[in-house]
């Protein structure tokens, strides 16, 4: 018999696998899930059939080379729908840091003994910038949860909910103490989005941006902020420029800083 189950694929483009594990560890949901949908492509799993017309296609990583480039052309032809999952794919990821550097090709000369082998393009871009993209689903990684329960949602026809109001109105509904007022740490947990259940500062530590920009970001405020605490414009720089870099309105601000302490 036919088999008429939705089909899934997993790609990976310029990423470490992280977001790809967070899926493979949601361990007994993906049992669950094997009598719901066929999972045509995984190659971190063990299936391959990268070209295979597929239902939805989850795509890690961002778009660093020529390769990625025509890749993400074909994935995007493929697939009905399109969701990218984790800081990579939706916001450049650590990848994207070297974006807007002058000096980029010399320093694949002092990384690489032979830098004509490497094939880089000149920016590392999120998968929005290149092709149409379905649901973005921040985090660095993503979790398991946070996959299954956007599958679920697309294979019962539902668009799934993405949140995108601040860490800081998570941490309140969890009664956590605020690392920013309390310990004078330079959160990030005001501009950052929820999803993350507030991980960071429930452990008393600063939130870093992992998830990407909340709605509405006050960004210059909040830098203006950590200026009152004492941070200079490079840390400033850095705290907006880390993991999701590629994304507005972390990238004009953490760029700005980054200009004042070139000065
Ligand atoms: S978002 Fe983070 S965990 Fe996921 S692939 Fe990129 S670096 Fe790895
Ligand atoms: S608190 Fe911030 S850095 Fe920590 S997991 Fe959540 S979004 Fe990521």
């Amino acid at each position: 018999m036919k088999n008429t189950l939705p089909r899934l694929a997993v790609h990976k483009f310029s990423s470490c696998d992280g977001c790809q594990l967070a899926f493979l560890n949601a361990g007994e949901a993906l049992l669950t899930l094997s009598r719901r949908a066929e999972i045509i492509h995984f190659s971190e799993a063990g299936w391959e059939n990268p070209l295979a017309k597929v239902d939805i296609a989850f795509v890690e990583g961002s778009i660093s080379t020529p390769k990625d480039l025509e890749r993400i052309k074909a994935v995007r032809e493929s697939a009905n729908t399109l969701v990218t999952i984790g800081a990579c794919a939706t916001a450049g990821g650590l990848q994207a840091l070297r974006n807007g550097v002058k000096q980029f090709a010399d320093w694949v000369g002092d990384v690489y003994a032979s830098p004509e082998y490497i094939q880089s393009l000149p920016e590392s871009r999120p998968i929005s910038a290149h092709v149409k993209v379905d649901l973005e689903l921040w985090g660095c990684p993503v979790t398991g949860k946070q996959v299954l329960d956007a599958l679920g949602d697309l294979l019962n026809g539902i668009t799934p909910v993405n949140s995108s109001e601040p860490v800081c109105s998570e941490c309140k509904r969890s009664g956590h103490v605020c690392v920013l007022v309390s310990k004078k740490e330079p959160c990030m947990g005001p501009v950052t989005r929820t999803g993350c259940g507030a991980l960071c500062p429930a452990f008393g530590r600063a939130c870093y941006g992992c998830f990407g920009p909340a709605e509405q970001a006050n960004t210059a405020s909040l830098a203006k902020q950590f200026e009152h605490m004492g941070l200079s414009a490079k840390d400033i720089s850095r705290r907006f420029l880390f993991i999701t870099s590629a994304t507005q309105p972390f990238s004009d601000t953490g760029h700005g800083y980054l200009e004042q302490e070139d000065v």
